[in-house]
């Protein structure tokens, strides 16, 4: 063990460049003044350029324990692998989140930074975690090892055979206690080396922690002395993870699962530094049903994984965000039904109702809650996201649907009246492609005429539909006359005539329904025929039957 006086020694000699204290950290970023019981958490993605569910699911959680406690919510870029920040990645991430509703109080910017905990960006903090390193090494709890990446496979292989456990530890750990002058020695010549933590732990002890979302959960002491400064002076996640935390004041760390195997590393770092540590959320990861059974979303399996799917198909952020919370926690669906009015930021969200083992993301469930959300809306609302939607990821459709905004409400408040409205629209893509048929531009035959009506006979009931259609005849008024034109071209006026007496017709008004609806609509399928044409206007309705009967004889 080195002395007090070669440990200041070799901080300095490691770490020359680092400008400030860490008791002057303190003061520059003081505990906030925030009032009690408000939380503090901090979204950090790796600057990847592919932001997931997963980092929903999280944000969600993190922005509701912040924003309904008066809390603050950051944006923490954790840069610390990258070599350099994909561009665009910090705006992708703020955008993507926004599109869901999720704003950030505090945090990276495209541009920089805002707030007073900044820069937050890892790489632009590394002063910060270099000063924290000196404490360390003054304190006797860090040290360089300059293993090669061969002696490390070395120790590795060694363990193996013998079937120790793996790692950087006890008597494996070779460059723990290196005298000074072999110290002074390599850093002379130049040698590369990363700074190891001292652990002072044991494995075969345990200690106990209360999980926000797990509750109490015991874990052997790590023995492990991890790297904390990597050989280039950047941080490992383990040490900027315990140095940010502290600094940024946060107070609720949520976090996947995949963290809780080296939670004793910052378990015993931040004892070691005396901080306090926030409370640990460990989330579950995401999970999928195929088939009969339950897997991880991958990112190369499954498109859904990554958010931009959403924003790409339309998915309406609301049921995005309710259906997500659905999955985080497990009374949100109940506590809905019993508060239909309320905003979902009325509801009491608890870490502990987050579940802890394999959360199902089931993309039926989501479209289920997406129809009933667009059930729920005015039908202005839907029209104004489509526009939004359309002119970014569906530029195409956007005049289309930007020309005529009165018919576009209109389209959309079919079926929606009454007591149990529709459930047709799922996503903006989905819902376009479900009112094509309105919009001239849009418009084909997709789906044949009725084939016991050829297309001599098609062309007569279209013209005599057409000699007798008059805009404002009600419901029941067009449809008596659909069934008298049926019976004038020897189709039953009503369906059970036709059963009881099949021979004795070339079909039933069904059939003349489905002819009208296809020169119509294009298709077999589609919502009441009369809203349909009140709808589209006489005009309309005149050109679609004209256009018809001109194709069909074009045919003859
Ligand atoms: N950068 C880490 C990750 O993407 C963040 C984990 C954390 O929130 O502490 O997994």
């Amino acid at each position: 063990m080195l002395s007090q006086a070669e440990r200041e020694e070799l901080a300095g000699l490691l770490y020359p460049q680092v400008r400030k204290t860490p008791e002057e950290y303190e003061t520059i970023y003081p505990p906030r003044n925030l009032p009690e019981g408000a939380c503090v958490t901090r979204l950090g993605p790796s600057p990847t350029g592919f932001i997931h569910l997963g980092n929903l699911y999280g944000a969600l959680a993190d922005e509701r324990i912040a924003h309904q406690s008066g809390g603050v919510f950051i944006l923490r870029v954790e840069d610390t692998d990258n070599k350099r920040e994909i561009s665009g990645a910090v705006e992708l991430i703020i955008s993507s989140l926004s599109y869901f509703g999720l704003h950030f109080d505090e945090g990276a910017t495209e541009e920089g930074n805002q707030g007073e905990f900044g820069p937050y960006r890892q790489r632009q903090r590394v002063d910060l975690y270099q000063s924290l390193a000196c404490r360390l090494i003054r304190m006797g709890r860090a040290y360089p090892c300059f293993c090669t990446e061969e002696e490390l496979t070395a120790i590795r292989n060694e363990q193996k055979a013998n079937k120790q456990n793996p790692g950087y530890y006890g008597p494996w750990a070779r460059h723990r206690d290196m005298p000074i002058e072999e110290i002074r020695a390599k850093v002379a010549a130049g040698t590369p080396f990363a700074l190891r933590f001292r652990s002072m732990g044991d494995a075969t002890r345990t200690f106990t922690i209360t999980d926000g979302i797990r509750g109490s959960l015991t874990m052997p002491e790590n023995d492990q002395d991890f790297v904390l400064l990597k050989a280039d002076g950047i941080p490992t996640y383990h040490f900027a993870h315990v140095t940010d935390d502290h600094f940024m004041r946060i107070t609720h760390i949520i976090r996947g699962e995949e963290w809780l195997s080296t939670l004793p590393y910052h378990w015993e770092l931040f004892q070691a530094l005396g901080y306090t540590p926030p409370v640990f959320c460990h989330t579950t990861v995401l999970m999928k049903m195929e088939g009969e059974t339950k897997r991880k979303l991958s990112k190369r399996k499954d498109p859904e994984l990554g958010l931009d799917y959403y924003r790409r198909l339309g998915y309406f952020p609301q049921a995005v965000r309710t259906y997500l919370l659905t999955v985080l926690n497990s009374n949100y669906e109940e506590w809905q039904m019993a508060n239909p009015g309320l905003p979902y930021t009325a509801f009491p969200f608890t870490t502990e109702k987050m579940g802890s083992s394999g959360a199902l993301f089931d993309l039926n469930k989501l479209q289920n809650v997406s129809k009933d959300t667009f059930a729920s809306l005015p039908a202005e609302e839907i029209y104004s996201f489509l526009l939004s939607w359309s002119e970014s990821e569906a530029p195409d459709l956007y005049p289309i649907l930007a020309e005529d905004a009165a018919y576009g409400i209109a389209i959309l408040s079919i079926g929606r009246g009454g007591e149990k409205p529709r459930k047709d629209l799922i996503y903006g893509k989905q819902i376009m492609e479900f009112i094509r048929f309105f919009f001239d531009p849009l418009f084909s035959q997709d789906d044949p005429y009725p084939e016991q009506i050829g297309p001599d006979l098609a062309t007569r009931i279209l013209r005599d539909y057409w000699d007798a259609f008059s805009f404002s005849d009600d419901n029941t008024l067009w449809f008596e006359k659909v069934r008298k034109l049926s019976e004038k071209h020897g189709f039953a006026a009503r369906p059970k005539d036709y059963q009881k007496n099949p021979e004795l017709y070339k079909g039933h008004v069904g059939d003349v329904s489905s002819l009208l609806r296809v020169a119509l609509t294009g298709r077999r399928n589609s919502p009441d025929l009369w809203e349909v044409q009140q709808v589209m206007g006489a005009e309309r309705v005149g050109r679609r039957i004209n256009a018809a009967i001109a194709q069909l004889e074009a045919s003859l």
